[in-house]
């Protein structure tokens, strides 16, 4: 859904527009939100009107069900309104569904495609396997090594997939620096924005050409719906639209509804998240059973610096490694957690607590770091990630603090 010609959004501070975001009249009506619009046919007046409603392929312009109704533009529209020098937001079912619609907007066999060694895994996935079989060549990159990333280009890179702070290892990359090279050689920049979201990481404003989300996580916050978007500027918003019209992609009205319900109080969740974050992980890296923890919000952490400079918010999510310790005792920790569910996904009003092992994911760098110097072990290296939830983080670090002394009986 594009942008609409007031723009009001763009000149208030983002606890503002988050209120007042996609609550046009003419999708409202006489109430708060926009109802929900269960819809597939338009009946028009008569086959004139059909003809008419047929040339006009427009957003905000009811034509069928599969192009959105008001709900699903409401919810676009505030993306949009959300992310400094958006034109446009594309929803799609998944996170994944954005990634991969995403890419098919702007690759073609032949191309290169260059995308940073921590990302998501099935983002590894679909670049290794869908995006291989199409004739699209992956190339992973270091995503710290500032210098080295001009060096990957060649006449054929035609995108770069960021993800700062990385999944699982949370490092957090120079993305203006980096996006800056992209756009040098003429690739477009996508960056998978899920850990920020467009309040904590204006994506475009740092010189990303896409900024994409799982809604699943953040936006939705609730663990109960799965959703993604893709925001972009007018030129590549009208490429991300029509390949996920081609694709066929579409959101539910009653999850789009849902969406919005919960993207008025995102602010509120992360700021809380983020603050209980600082609270647990400086709780966690006194601790002696713990070699490191990663986590980008916290200062004296690894990321710490670029966070700082670059981002206005951060999140509930972060991982940290565990000292001298086995594979049985990181799960006997974890099984022992009460308040932490043990589960995929992260972003909810919920505790959650998860093993990761990235080493045998990682082609382009080492996992551990092999410069990475003191505070991490020697060996293999036992990680954990956590989303910090709504809870009260003494009972999160009490929980842990039991989780400790249960590790030890194994
Ligand atoms: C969960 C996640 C996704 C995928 O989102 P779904 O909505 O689960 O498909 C993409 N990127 C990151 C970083 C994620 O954590």
């Amino acid at each position: 859904m594009v942008k609409r010609s007031t723009d009001n959004g763009k000149r208030l501070k983002p606890d503002t527009t988050l209120a007042m975001a996609g609550r046009k009249p003419e999708w409202t009506g006489a109430v708060v939100n926009p109802p929900v619009w269960r819809a597939s046919t338009h009946l028009y007046a008569d086959t004139a009107a059909l003809k008419a409603g047929t040339r006009t392929n427009e957003d905000g312009k009811f034509f069928y069900g599969r192009r959105g109704a008001p709900t699903q533009w409401a919810l676009s529209d505030a993306l949009t309104e959300l992310e400094p020098e958006a034109f446009g937001t594309v929803l799609y079912p998944s996170g994944v569904a954005a990634l991969s619609g995403a890419l098919m907007a702007v690759l073609k066999p032949g191309d290169v495609l260059l995308v940073t060694d921590n990302a998501y895994e099935p983002t590894r996935l679909m670049a290794n396997g869908l995006f291989k079989t199409l004739g699209v060549e992956t190339r992973f990159f270091d995503p710290l090594d500032v210098e080295g990333f001009a060096g990957l280009f060649c006449d054929r890179t035609k995108a770069v997939m960021f993800e700062s702070p990385g999944s699982l290892t949370m490092e957090v990359c120079d993305v203006p620096a980096l996006a800056a090279t992209a756009r040098k050689h003429g690739a477009v920049s996508l960056i998978d924005n899920t850990y920020a979201t467009s309040i904590g990481f204006p994506a475009l404003q740092h010189g990303c050409d896409i900024a994409i989300m799982s809604l699943t996580k953040h936006v939705g916050g609730h663990s109960d719906l799965m959703m993604g978007s893709a925001s972009a500027g007018e030129r590549y918003y009208r490429k991300l639209r029509r390949t996920a019209q081609t694709l066929g992609h579409v959101v539910s009205p009653d999850d789009a509804a849902l969406a919005l319900r919960s993207l008025r109080t995102m602010k509120l969740r992360l700021d809380k998240s983020t603050e209980s974050t600082r609270i647990v992980a400086a709780w966690l890296r006194d601790r002696p059973e713990v070699a490191r923890v990663l986590c980008p919000v916290l200062e004296g952490s690894a990321g710490y610096d670029l966070w700082e400079r670059d981002f206005t918010g951060g999140c509930g999510l972060f991982s940290f490694v565990l000292e001298g310790r086995s594979n049985a005792h990181r799960a006997q920790l974890i099984d022992a957690l009460d308040l932490f569910g043990i589960g995929y996904s992260w972003g909810g009003y919920e505790s959650l607590a998860l093993p990761f092992d990235p080493a045998s994911i990682r082609t382009a760098t080492a996992w551990p770091p092999s410069n990475a110097g003191a505070h991490w072990p020697s060996g293999d290296c036992w990680g954990i990630r956590l989303s910090i939830g709504l809870e009260d983080p003494q009972d999160l670090i009490a929980d842990l603090e039991q989780g400790f002394a249960a590790m030890e009986h194994i």
